[in-house]
């Protein structure tokens, strides 16, 4: 999986890509990143990508011909790469879209700055538009960061067991249910039994019970959409039926 990312702020991104399990697939060679400062694309001695908005107002704007210029340079070496801009204006990002968006092997992220870009880099330079989230921040690399860690997920061998990001939350439409470790009992709270017994059967039935009520505790949303079975139905009606829900 190849990611070129457009920036003014290439540092921004020389921490997250050197620790943990993002510098350990790009030393396999699972991933490749590659980010370009927009101002060695800028067409004046000064390197600007910014100007004064037209029709006034507070901020600066992104300048469009830099943008045009570096997503033309990375597709003429690979014409499949397709291009996402970060706004908040755009697709919000989720667990299904990312495992969809999966499928494209190279992905070219624009991240703005400032009070956005110019209009026309959205119109003729990008292929997708993406929002992580409805709050605004301060620039797209964090959401670029978001955005290729979370996609570097489905890379095959990119974590350690395939199960990890089955079982994960979201993955099946539900959350995760509860995990513990050492020791049973921790100030007072144990550990449920069940855990213990080594009864695999048992500790599946009760990891998908405690994720279906997870779920429908705090984010019922999600219900709508997760595939369920009969007994999902079963135990769903059930913890309707309750008056509370621990
Ligand atoms: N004025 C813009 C608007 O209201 O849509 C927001 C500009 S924001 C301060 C600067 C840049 O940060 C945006 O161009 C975008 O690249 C990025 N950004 C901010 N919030 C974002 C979000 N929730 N999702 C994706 N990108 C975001």
């Amino acid at each position: 999986m190849i990611f070129d990312i457009l920036t003014i702020f290439p540092e921004i991104f020389r921490s997250p890509l050197s620790e943990s399990l993002l510098k350990k697939a790009l030393d396999r060679g699972l991933l490749q990143v590659r980010v370009w400062n927009l101002r060695d694309f800028a067409g004046d001695k000064h390197r600007t990508t910014d100007d004064y908005p037209y029709g006034g107002g507070a901020g600066m704007v992104m300048k469009a011909e830099p943008i045009f210029r570096a997503v033309e340079e990375i597709k003429s070496q690979n014409p499949e790469a397709r291009a996402v801009l970060f706004t908040p204006q755009g697709e919000l990002f989720h667990q299904g879209l990312a495992k969809e968006l999966s499928g494209q092997k190279h992905w070219i992220l624009v991240c703005g700055r400032y009070e956005g870009l110019d209009e026309r880099v959205r119109r003729g330079a990008v292929d997708r538009e993406i929002s992580i989230g409805d709050y605004i921040l301060n620039g797209g690399e964090i959401p670029a960061l978001v955005f290729l860690e979370v996609i570097s997920r489905y890379v095959p061998e990119f974590l350690g067991s395939e199960q990890s990001m089955e079982e994960e939350s979201f993955s099946d439409g539900l959350l995760e249910y509860p995990q513990y470790t050492r020791p049973p009992v921790l100030r007072g709270m144990e550990v449920p039994e069940v855990l213990l017994s080594g009864n695999h059967a048992d500790i599946k039935r009760w990891r998908r019970r405690e994720s279906l009520k997870r779920t429908y505790g705090r984010r019922p949303d999600l219900l709508e959409k997760a595939a369920l079975s009969e007994a999902d139905l079963e135990y769903l009606a059930e913890l309707k039926s309750r008056q509370k829900i621990d």
